[in-house]
């Protein structure tokens, strides 16, 4: 498993690079445009780190590449599997910054959880994510760099058709995908691409805190299944637990879910909510939900809180889970409840943080989204 990045030794990064950014830099090379199909098939189909072991591509041409680009991976700074299956990794990037992302096996699907964000830039207070300001945003290769790593230890190259354990993505990992748009958009954009990972839109759930004015542009532009973390059914206790409530509050945030481009009763909305002991749990906050979720193709995803370090709340008793699951449920509104995965090693949802910090306030300046709070 190649643990080196190119940055690092001053080459350009091929990954993550679009189809038009690989011919800008084919062209920059004298190269022919055919070469971006080449190279599109060993890195997205074959899975190739080595520019030499690229065999249809010429040796001389094989030589001048490797001068100047490299295919690289984030490296492993921790690889840690669970009892149950799930395997989280920590990944470090060329200037040391530090994401977790994890694998979740199922009967009949692997799932990959990815991060956008060093930290992030909200701070939702029933997440430990919440506690790490932002660093900064991850990059479209760091983004795909964590899909390739989990294809390298899964052993799932060339990209197989059939079979495969790494069958979805969600980006429900650390960070707001939507306050880092473009770099979330280009990578998903090679992740979908059919001629090399080849993952359909219909298996990757993009999850958001609520950032209205990008919900629609998402769907509009990358027609991704939409999760959003609600977590409240009234902005008063909303405004707490998903703090950017307070700038979207529910009322728009459920119209942005209204008219979500692609969303149908085939391809519902979920909708993710945490069990908080006394807090948000109560049979009257379920019918609050039912209610509020009117008009919309939804499926509700109860998630018992995970507890980490210092956290300020309790998961609610499974007799409180199961009467929410209940009620929601007799609306006509699927609503399973989750199976904490990954526990023993910390890679259950909200308990992703790594030991970034920020540096220096100045070197984060152009990172914050534009209207982030
Ligand atoms: S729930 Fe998501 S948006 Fe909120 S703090 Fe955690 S990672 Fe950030």
């Amino acid at each position: 498993m190649a643990s080196v990045t190119p940055a690092t030794e001053g080459l350009r990064e091929l990954v993550g690079l679009s189809r038009e950014e690989l011919l800008a830099e084919m062209t920059a090379m004298g190269a022919e445009a055919f070469r971006v199909r080449q190279l599109w098939h060993w890195i997205y189909n074959r899975g190739v780190t080595d520019i030499g072991a690229m065999t249809t591509l010429s040796k001389t041409f094989r030589a001048a590449l490797a001068e100047r680009c490299g295919v690289g991976r984030p490296a492993v700074t921790r690889a840690l599997a669970s009892v149950d299956g799930t395997r989280k990794w920590l990944l470090r990037f060329a200037d040391g910054q530090e994401v977790e992302c994890v694998h979740i096996p199922e009967e009949d699907r692997g799932t990959l959880c990815i991060s956008s964000q060093v930290g992030c830039t909200l701070t939702c207070s029933f997440c430990h994510t919440g506690t790490q300001r932002l660093v900064r945003n991850l990059t479209a290769a760091e983004i795909v760099g964590q899909v390739m790593l989990a294809r390298d230890a899964l052993g799932e190259w060339p990209s197989p058709q059939d079979d495969r354990q790494l069958t979805n993505i969600v980006l429900m990992g650390m960070g707001e995908p939507l306050y880092n748009y473009d770099n979330v958009a280009q990578a998903l954009r090679i992740v979908m691409d059919h001629e090399g990972l080849s993952l359909s839109r219909r298996k990757i759930t993009l999850s958001t805190s609520g950032i209205v004015p990008m919900i629609r542009r998402c769907g509009a532009e990358l027609g991704v299944n939409l999760a959003i973390s609600l977590h409240a059914v009234t902005d008063e206790l909303r405004d707490v637990l998903v703090p950017i409530n307070r700038k979207y509050p529910l009322a728009e945030l459920l119209d942005a879910c209204r008219t979500y481009p692609g969303a149908s009763n085939a391809r519902r909305i979920t909708f993710e909510y945490v069990m908080l002991k006394g807090v948000n749990d109560s049979p009257a906050e379920a019918r609050e939900l039912v209610r509020l979720l009117a008009g919309i193709p939804a499926k509700v995803n109860l998630i018992p809180f995970n507890p980490w370090p210092s956290a300020p709340y309790e998961r609610s008793n499974a007799a409180a889970i199961k009467e929410f699951s209940d009620i929601v449920n007799a609306a006509g509104y699927s609503s399973p409840v989750r199976t904490p995965r990954g526990e023993d090693i910390m890679a259950a949802c909200g308990q992703l943080k790594s030991a970034s910090v920020r540096h220096r306030r100045s070197a984060l300046g152009a990172e914050q989204a534009p209207d982030a709070p």
